[in-house]
Protein backbone atom coordinates (compact mmCIF):
# COMPACT_ATOMS: atom_id res chain seq x y z
CA UNK A 1 0.00 0.00 0.00
CA UNK A 2 1.79 3.45 -0.65
CA UNK A 3 1.10 5.96 1.10
CA UNK A 4 -0.06 8.97 -0.09
CA UNK A 5 2.18 11.55 0.89
CA UNK A 6 4.48 9.86 -0.83
CA UNK A 7 3.08 10.28 -4.44
CA UNK A 8 1.79 14.14 -3.38
CA UNK A 9 4.36 15.98 -4.05
CA UNK A 10 7.33 14.96 -5.42
CA UNK A 11 10.65 16.54 -4.44
CA UNK A 12 12.44 15.87 -7.61
CA UNK A 13 10.67 18.26 -9.64
CA UNK A 14 12.02 21.34 -8.41
CA UNK A 15 15.32 19.64 -9.24
CA UNK A 16 14.07 19.46 -12.83
CA UNK A 17 16.82 21.28 -15.50
CA UNK A 18 14.72 24.05 -17.29
CA UNK A 19 12.74 23.37 -20.54
CA UNK A 20 14.97 22.83 -22.98
CA UNK A 21 17.93 21.03 -21.31
CA UNK A 22 15.85 17.89 -19.68
CA UNK A 23 16.30 14.69 -21.29
CA UNK A 24 12.61 14.46 -22.85
CA UNK A 25 13.22 10.87 -23.59
CA UNK A 26 14.40 9.57 -19.86
CA UNK A 27 11.58 11.75 -18.06
CA UNK A 28 8.87 10.03 -21.02
CA UNK A 29 10.43 7.10 -20.34
CA UNK A 30 10.08 7.44 -15.84
CA UNK A 31 6.40 9.29 -16.20
CA UNK A 32 5.54 5.37 -18.52
CA UNK A 33 7.29 3.40 -16.17
CA UNK A 34 5.27 5.25 -12.96
CA UNK A 35 2.36 5.42 -14.75
CA UNK A 36 2.27 1.64 -15.08
CA UNK A 37 3.14 0.65 -11.39
CA UNK A 38 0.58 3.19 -10.51
CA UNK A 39 -2.28 1.20 -12.48
CA UNK A 40 -0.43 -1.89 -11.52
CA UNK A 41 -0.99 -1.14 -7.47
CA UNK A 42 -4.55 -0.20 -8.01
CA UNK A 43 -5.49 -3.66 -9.79
CA UNK A 44 -6.14 -1.57 -12.93
CA UNK A 45 -5.11 -2.08 -16.52
CA UNK A 46 -2.47 0.21 -17.91
CA UNK A 47 -4.21 0.87 -21.28
CA UNK A 48 -6.56 2.72 -19.21
CA UNK A 49 -4.46 5.17 -18.17
CA UNK A 50 -3.86 7.79 -21.11
CA UNK A 51 -0.66 9.89 -21.24
CA UNK A 52 -0.83 13.54 -22.31
CA UNK A 53 2.26 14.97 -22.70
CA UNK A 54 2.02 18.86 -21.89
CA UNK A 55 4.27 20.76 -24.09
CA UNK A 56 3.19 24.17 -23.33
CA UNK A 57 6.37 26.75 -23.43
CA UNK A 58 8.33 23.75 -25.31
CA UNK A 59 9.41 24.49 -28.84
CA UNK A 60 8.77 22.30 -31.16
CA UNK A 61 12.30 20.62 -31.42
CA UNK A 62 11.81 20.32 -27.77
CA UNK A 63 9.17 18.23 -28.99
CA UNK A 64 10.51 16.09 -31.47
CA UNK A 65 12.43 13.59 -29.13
CA UNK A 66 8.73 13.13 -27.27
CA UNK A 67 7.29 12.31 -30.86
CA UNK A 68 10.58 10.19 -31.53
CA UNK A 69 9.52 8.03 -28.59
CA UNK A 70 6.35 7.18 -29.62
CA UNK A 71 3.93 9.70 -27.64
CA UNK A 72 1.32 10.89 -29.58
CA UNK A 73 -1.53 12.79 -27.18
CA UNK A 74 -0.24 16.14 -26.35
CA UNK A 75 -1.54 18.87 -24.29
CA UNK A 76 -1.21 22.90 -25.21
CA UNK A 77 -2.89 25.69 -22.59
CA UNK A 78 -2.77 28.56 -25.52
CA UNK A 79 -4.23 28.41 -28.60
CA UNK A 80 -1.96 30.97 -30.50
CA UNK A 81 0.63 28.61 -29.27
CA UNK A 82 -0.35 25.82 -30.60
CA UNK A 83 -0.99 26.83 -34.09
CA UNK A 84 2.39 28.06 -34.33
CA UNK A 85 3.87 24.99 -33.48
CA UNK A 86 1.66 21.85 -34.17
CA UNK A 87 0.61 22.31 -37.86
CA UNK A 88 4.14 21.26 -39.03
CA UNK A 89 4.34 18.78 -36.89
CA UNK A 90 1.27 17.16 -37.34
CA UNK A 91 2.32 16.86 -41.28
CA UNK A 92 5.50 14.96 -40.07
CA UNK A 93 3.37 13.02 -37.28
CA UNK A 94 -0.35 12.53 -38.64
CA UNK A 95 -1.81 10.65 -36.06
CA UNK A 96 -0.78 13.15 -33.27
CA UNK A 97 -3.76 13.77 -30.54
CA UNK A 98 -3.96 17.46 -29.61
CA UNK A 99 -5.75 18.25 -26.04
CA UNK A 100 -6.65 21.54 -25.02
CA UNK A 101 -6.12 21.66 -21.47
CA UNK A 102 -5.71 25.51 -20.67
CA UNK A 103 -8.94 27.97 -20.42
CA UNK A 104 -10.34 28.81 -23.68
CA UNK A 105 -12.32 32.16 -24.73
CA UNK A 106 -15.58 31.84 -26.85
CA UNK A 107 -13.48 34.09 -29.23
CA UNK A 108 -11.15 31.59 -30.19
CA UNK A 109 -13.49 28.42 -30.19
CA UNK A 110 -13.67 28.63 -33.72
CA UNK A 111 -9.81 28.18 -34.30
CA UNK A 112 -9.56 25.66 -30.78
CA UNK A 113 -12.31 23.57 -32.78
CA UNK A 114 -10.36 23.27 -35.87
CA UNK A 115 -6.87 22.16 -34.07
CA UNK A 116 -7.55 19.96 -31.25
CA UNK A 117 -9.29 16.68 -30.57
CA UNK A 118 -10.12 16.92 -27.07
CA UNK A 119 -10.77 20.25 -25.29
CA UNK A 120 -10.44 19.64 -21.52
CA UNK A 121 -11.81 23.57 -20.30
CA UNK A 122 -15.40 23.54 -21.08
CA UNK A 123 -16.86 25.84 -17.76
CA UNK A 124 -19.45 27.48 -18.71
CA UNK A 125 -22.49 27.85 -21.02
CA UNK A 126 -21.55 30.80 -23.26
CA UNK A 127 -18.35 28.41 -24.42
CA UNK A 128 -20.96 25.76 -25.22
CA UNK A 129 -23.01 27.87 -27.22
CA UNK A 130 -19.29 29.34 -28.95
CA UNK A 131 -18.60 25.69 -29.76
CA UNK A 132 -21.40 24.40 -30.68
CA UNK A 133 -21.61 26.74 -33.25
CA UNK A 134 -18.36 26.04 -34.35
CA UNK A 135 -18.49 22.38 -34.56
CA UNK A 136 -21.41 23.04 -36.73
CA UNK A 137 -20.38 25.08 -39.14
CA UNK A 138 -16.74 23.45 -39.20
CA UNK A 139 -18.45 19.97 -39.32
CA UNK A 140 -15.50 18.64 -37.06
CA UNK A 141 -16.54 17.71 -33.24
CA UNK A 142 -13.45 17.69 -30.60
CA UNK A 143 -14.53 15.33 -27.43
CA UNK A 144 -15.28 18.12 -24.89
CA UNK A 145 -14.78 17.83 -20.85
CA UNK A 146 -16.14 20.03 -18.20
CA UNK A 147 -13.39 21.38 -15.88
CA UNK A 148 -14.90 21.61 -12.31
CA UNK A 149 -13.45 23.25 -9.90
CA UNK A 150 -13.70 20.98 -6.98
CA UNK A 151 -12.24 23.20 -4.55
CA UNK A 152 -14.67 25.70 -5.14
CA UNK A 153 -11.49 28.26 -5.35
CA UNK A 154 -12.76 31.89 -6.46
CA UNK A 155 -10.04 32.77 -9.00
CA UNK A 156 -9.65 29.09 -10.80
CA UNK A 157 -11.71 28.35 -13.90
CA UNK A 158 -14.01 25.54 -13.72
CA UNK A 159 -17.94 25.11 -13.03
CA UNK A 160 -18.68 24.48 -9.05
CA UNK A 161 -18.85 20.82 -8.00
CA UNK A 162 -23.14 21.93 -7.70
CA UNK A 163 -23.21 23.14 -11.03
CA UNK A 164 -22.06 20.43 -13.54
CA UNK A 165 -25.90 19.02 -13.41
CA UNK A 166 -27.32 22.03 -14.53
CA UNK A 167 -24.25 22.83 -17.05
CA UNK A 168 -24.42 19.37 -18.36
CA UNK A 169 -28.02 18.88 -19.15
CA UNK A 170 -27.44 22.23 -20.80
CA UNK A 171 -24.95 21.55 -23.01
CA UNK A 172 -26.90 18.28 -23.91
CA UNK A 173 -30.14 19.36 -24.31
CA UNK A 174 -29.82 23.07 -25.57
CA UNK A 175 -26.64 22.88 -27.81
CA UNK A 176 -26.66 19.12 -28.61
CA UNK A 177 -23.17 18.71 -27.47
CA UNK A 178 -21.71 15.28 -26.53
CA UNK A 179 -19.51 15.66 -23.17
CA UNK A 180 -16.91 12.79 -22.64
CA UNK A 181 -15.61 13.56 -19.66
CA UNK A 182 -14.97 15.96 -16.69
CA UNK A 183 -11.44 17.52 -15.57
CA UNK A 184 -10.08 19.04 -12.70
CA UNK A 185 -7.03 20.71 -11.33
CA UNK A 186 -6.97 20.42 -7.38
CA UNK A 187 -6.25 23.89 -5.02
CA UNK A 188 -2.17 23.78 -4.84
CA UNK A 189 -2.69 23.74 -0.87
CA UNK A 190 -4.93 20.67 -0.42
CA UNK A 191 -3.90 16.88 -0.81
CA UNK A 192 -5.05 15.53 -3.77
CA UNK A 193 -6.86 12.93 -3.66
CA UNK A 194 -10.37 13.86 -2.00
CA UNK A 195 -10.70 16.02 -5.18
CA UNK A 196 -9.68 13.45 -7.77
CA UNK A 197 -12.30 11.38 -5.66
CA UNK A 198 -14.99 13.89 -6.10
CA UNK A 199 -14.39 14.43 -9.52
CA UNK A 200 -14.59 10.37 -9.98
CA UNK A 201 -17.93 10.49 -8.15
CA UNK A 202 -19.51 12.96 -10.16
CA UNK A 203 -18.54 11.40 -13.43
CA UNK A 204 -19.91 8.24 -12.35
CA UNK A 205 -23.42 9.31 -11.30
CA UNK A 206 -23.79 11.02 -14.93
CA UNK A 207 -22.27 7.79 -17.25
CA UNK A 208 -19.15 10.04 -18.17
CA UNK A 209 -16.13 7.47 -18.78
CA UNK A 210 -12.96 10.08 -19.59
CA UNK A 211 -11.57 11.53 -16.24
CA UNK A 212 -8.33 14.07 -16.99
CA UNK A 213 -7.23 14.35 -13.14
CA UNK A 214 -3.47 14.40 -12.08
CA UNK A 215 -0.26 16.38 -13.20
CA UNK A 216 3.14 16.18 -12.70
CA UNK A 217 3.54 16.54 -8.68
CA UNK A 218 0.58 14.05 -8.32
CA UNK A 219 -1.15 11.71 -11.17
CA UNK A 220 0.01 8.72 -9.09
CA UNK A 221 -2.49 9.59 -6.88
CA UNK A 222 -4.87 10.69 -9.55
CA UNK A 223 -4.67 7.39 -11.12
CA UNK A 224 -5.22 5.47 -7.76
CA UNK A 225 -8.88 7.38 -7.97
CA UNK A 226 -9.56 6.36 -11.65
CA UNK A 227 -7.67 9.31 -13.60
CA UNK A 228 -8.35 7.99 -17.69
CA UNK A 229 -5.90 10.74 -18.69
CA UNK A 230 -3.02 12.11 -16.41
CA UNK A 231 -1.75 15.86 -17.91
CA UNK A 232 2.00 15.85 -17.47
CA UNK A 233 4.32 18.43 -18.20
CA UNK A 234 7.28 19.47 -16.01
CA UNK A 235 7.89 15.87 -15.71
CA UNK A 236 9.29 14.88 -19.15
CA UNK A 237 9.75 18.39 -20.55
CA UNK A 238 11.58 19.89 -17.34
CA UNK A 239 10.64 23.07 -15.47
CA UNK A 240 8.83 26.03 -17.63
CA UNK A 241 9.98 29.81 -16.69
CA UNK A 242 6.96 31.16 -14.84
CA UNK A 243 5.08 33.46 -16.75
CA UNK A 244 4.36 37.00 -16.30
C1 LIG B 1 0.56 23.07 -17.17
C2 LIG B 1 -0.59 22.16 -16.95
C3 LIG B 1 -0.39 20.79 -16.72
C4 LIG B 1 0.98 20.16 -16.57
O1 LIG B 1 1.51 20.55 -15.32
P1 LIG B 1 2.89 19.94 -14.77
O2 LIG B 1 2.86 20.26 -13.33
O3 LIG B 1 3.98 20.64 -15.51
O4 LIG B 1 2.88 18.49 -15.02
C5 LIG B 1 -1.51 19.99 -16.59
N1 LIG B 1 -2.76 20.48 -16.68
C6 LIG B 1 -2.99 21.79 -16.92
C7 LIG B 1 -4.38 22.28 -16.99
C8 LIG B 1 -1.92 22.67 -17.03
O5 LIG B 1 -2.16 23.97 -17.21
Amino acid sequence: MTDQSDTAHSPTLDDKPPVGEADVAAGLAEVRAQIRRAAEDNERDPGGVHLVAVSKTVPAEGILPALAAGQRLFGENYVQESKAKWPALKTRFPDVELHLVGPLQSNKAREAVELFDVIHSLDRLSLAAALAKEIERIGRAPKLLIQVNTGDEAQKAGVAPGQVDVLLSECRETHGLAIHGLMCIPPAEDPPSPHFALLARIAERHGLSMLSMGMSADFPAAIQMGATHVRVGTAIFGRRAKRG
